[in-house]
């Protein structure tokens, strides 16, 4: 008994001779290297503001050409990117909103999350890499090339306290797309098609004008920009909705999936569709369309393949 007594001083001297008197209890390994924890500064995010993380894939024009996606999009390579954006809102129930386009994904965590006591460095690697690992992951299923090497992205934090300064985030990146897409459309037309080089199709749209490269797309190769595939000149929204056969039906009956679409959010009518995005958030009602987006069908047979397991 009193040798014990007299091993617990000694350790309580030893630890507050080295400044580790509160993390010493009674019963506790005391290590002499354990003081370095306290080198590790508390970085939770503050409350009520919202949170997007922004990844974006390292070097992906490079990667891009080393794995001959088509250009100027590669549809497959588009939908990779979305299966991971949708394997990341699946893991991260708190993310109400994704927007991808080209190598990017940013992801919208609902103002008062409390994922990970909001702790900016673990949402942020977390993020990154379930985003990197599903889309490796997925690769096989939407590429028909072999995975050359591994890919990784880079992931940032931005903070947001209003929702006018959020729909004005969403809205910067979508029109982006608009600019790159409509340049890299016209850039691809004249090298492919007209047999320019990549310097002279270059010098031929420098300093044009979003009007000029419209008329240069429907004069000389016939192309209404307009009437390209949305999800090239709007990008991929993802939301969490309840999906249903027909207005008519219940909501809540419907089967809880994330939702790809290519609407356009710059415009007010996509928020006055979308209210729970901005409100107190529970899935909104969506109406399957006739044709089913590819990305949701695969939720919906995984879902019911886990339906008849249960039932078996
Ligand atoms: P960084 O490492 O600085 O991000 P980067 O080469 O990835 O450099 P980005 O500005 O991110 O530069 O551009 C991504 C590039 O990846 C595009 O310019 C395009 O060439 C290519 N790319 C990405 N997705 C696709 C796709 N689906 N189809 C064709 N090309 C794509
Ligand atoms: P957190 O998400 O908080 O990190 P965690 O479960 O990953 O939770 P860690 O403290 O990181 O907790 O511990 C990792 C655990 O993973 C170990 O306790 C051990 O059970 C298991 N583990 C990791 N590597 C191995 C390994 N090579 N062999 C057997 N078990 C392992
Ligand atoms: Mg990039
Ligand atoms: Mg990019």
């Amino acid at each position: 008994m009193q040798f014990y007594a007299l091993k617990s001083t000694v350790l309580k001297v030893l630890c507050s001779r080295i400044n580790l008197a509160p993390i010493c209890k009674r019963n506790m390994a005391c290590s002499r290297y354990e003081y370095v924890k306290s080198y590790e500064l508390d970085d939770r995010i503050l409350p009520n503001v919202w949170i997007v993380i922004r990844i974006d894939g390292k070097k992906f024009h490079k990667f891009s050409n080393a794995h001959k996606f088509e250009k100027p999009n590669d549809v497959n390579a588009l939908n990779l990117m979305n299966a991971a954006g949708i394997a990341v809102m699946k893991e991260f129930r708190d993310i109400v909103l994704a927007y991808g386009q080209s190598d990017e994904y940013s992801f919208v965590f609902r103002k008062d999350t409390t994922a990970y006591k909001r702790r900016a460095s673990k949402l942020l690697t977390y993020v990154t890499s379930l985003f990197s690992s599903s889309y490796v992951m997925s690769w096989p299923q939407w590429m028909d090339r072999q995975l050359s090497y591994a890919p990784c992205f880079d992931g940032r934090i931005v903070l947001y306290p209003t929702d006018e300064n959020l729909r004005d985030y969403l809205s910067w990146r979508q029109a982006d797309v608009h600019v790159n897409n409509l340049y890299n459309t016209a850039f691809w037309k004249l090298v492919l098609q007209s047999g320019l080089t990549n310097q002279q199709a270059e010098e031929r749209l420098r300093g044009t004008f979003s009007a000029d490269k419209n008329e240069m797309l429907f004069q000389e190769f016939g192309i209404n920009y307009n009437s390209l595939p949305p999800m090239f000149r709007k990008g991929t929204i993802l939301l969490r909705k309840r999906v249903v056969q027909s207005e008519g039906d219940d909501q809540e009956k419907g089967s809880q999936a994330i939702v790809p679409m290519h609407d356009d959010l710059i415009r007010e009518q996509f928020w006055r569709e979308h209210t729970e995005i901005l409100s107190k958030y529970v899935p909104g009602k969506y109406v399957s369309p006739s044709v089913v987006p590819i990305l949701l069908k695969m939720q919906l047979s995984e879902e019911s393949q886990l339906v008849k397991a249960t039932m078996s």
